[in-house]
């Protein structure tokens, strides 16, 4: 007889106590790198020391010929927008469902996110994209979102026809790829996090990548002011009598993020194989689990992971809601089991709803959006249960554990109802 659920007195499914992910991984290496950066530079103006290190290695990661790190991934998409000469009254299409920032940094431009609607997957559906184009649309911004690549070769397609500029939120995604091109290298230029849990983690911090010299030069001169902009700016270039100011910010990444994240970076396509192989076995356990669904991986995509989604289908487990089943698996011990949290559809935010009263005079009365909406976003963020993806392989125990957490209560969900 199987035991009965944890959240009804039963013994709990995962024997060990939470957290039971932690990132990014820390060790001995890890510890003594950032120590020694505190002997070396706790501030470099330049690009020199840790700071061109990191972006030495990024452009070598990623085969491009300039990465220029920021102070966060928000910092960075600002710099991007920036860089490709975003203006007031441009409207640039997004993911209706990404993390805000991804956006966000264009009410600063008094440009206008105009939302699309994803596929089930969260991301943008590029069958969606087109009815949504003017003559003010500039630019097509798309979000790997939770790491599995957008279809790219869609969207470019659509770019490259509207003469619009595709640009990617790498955040999610750092070393996925479609057809063995990295994601970041799609459009003109990408922006990325080194955000505590992202895939690659300085704990705070940020990059654009491009291979364009006049994106670079503007991602410089919006983000660093001064020391950089006069040494990697062009004598003659029109931007390099802004040196001293630039665009009047500052967003340089802090020198001992810098040291994390180039020790992670090493580490990175370890992790992703890792994560590759533990996403593989769940995928295969949980497609059998009544009352989720997998989200299909497409040929010649490879995600990076930064999150294992699953659909749930109350439909098939006599209508029981997501939020009792949520906490039935937590009482289990799968603490780890997660639903999106502040990655949700943007249509429902104050921000996009009503800008005025923070950008007055925010040219976004076109664009209105109701409840509803976004039909399909709405329903995937509302139906998304979620699982970080473990790398080592001591850590197959566990994910077994996670696994039979979900077969108990999807099997005992009549006692739940
Ligand atoms: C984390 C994240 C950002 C913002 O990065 P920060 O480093 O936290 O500023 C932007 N877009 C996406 C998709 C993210 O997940």
């Amino acid at each position: 007889m199987t035991s009965t659920l944890a959240l009804l007195g039963g013994v709990p499914a995962v024997t060990a106590s939470g957290p039971h992910f932690e990132w990014p991984p820390i060790d001995g290496t890890t510890r003594s790198k950032v120590a020694a950066q505190l002997d070396a530079a706790v501030s470099i103006p330049g690009r020199a020391g840790i700071v061109a290190e990191l972006e030495d290695g990024l452009q070598t990661y990623f085969g491009v010929r300039h990465a220029v790190t920021t102070s966060s991934g928000t910092a960075a998409l600002h710099a991007l927008y920036s860089a490709v000469r975003i203006k007031p009254g441009d409207e640039v299409i997004v993911p209706a469902w990404t993390f805000h920032a991804t956006a966000s940094p264009l009410f600063h431009f008094r440009a206008v996110p105009v939302l699309c609607e994803t596929g089930p997957d969260g991301n943008i559906d590029p069958n969606r994209v087109e009815e949504l184009i003017t003559p003010r649309t500039r630019a097509l911004m798309v979000t790997h979102l939770w790491g599995r690549p957008a279809d790219v070769a869609a969207l470019a397609e659509i770019a490259q026809v509207h003469g619009l500029e595709l640009l990617e939120d790498g955040s999610h995604a750092h070393g996925a790829s479609v057809q063995g091109q990295k994601v970041g290298t799609f459009g003109i230029a990408s922006a990325f996090s080194l955000n505590g849990p992202k895939p690659l983690s300085g704990g705070e911090g940020g990059f654009v990548l491009t291979d364009d010299d006049d994106t670079y030069y503007r991602v410089l001169t919006f983000a660093h002011c001064n020391k950089r902009c006069r040494s990697e700016i062009p004598q003659g270039h029109p931007l390099a009598r802004y040196a001293v100011t630039g665009s009047g910010l500052k967003l340089r990444i802090h020198p001992l993020a810098a040291a994390l994240a180039v020790d992670q970076l090493g580490r990175l396509d370890g992790y992703l194989a890792g994560r590759a192989e533990i996403a593989r076995r769940l995928t295969e356990r949980f497609s059998r689990v009544p009352g989720l669904e997998v989200v299909p991986v497409n040929d010649g995509v490879v995600p990076s992971w930064y999150g294992l989604t699953l659909t749930y289908r109350p439909d098939e487990l006599g209508g029981l809601p997501i939020e009792r089943f949520q906490q039935a698996l937590l009482a289990e011990g799968a603490v780890e089991f997660d639903r999106p949290g502040s990655t949700r559809p943007l249509h429902e935010l104050p921000l996009y709803q009503n800008p005025d009263l923070l950008f007055p005079g925010h040219p976004h009365h076109h664009r209105q959006y109701s409840p509803g909406a976004f039909p399909v976003a709405e329903h995937a963020y509302r139906h998304t249960i979620k699982l970080p993806v473990w790398h080592r392989e001591q850590d197959l125990a566990l994910a077994e554990q996670y696994v039979r957490a979900a077969v108990k209560v999807s099997d005992h969900h009549e006692e739940l109802l």
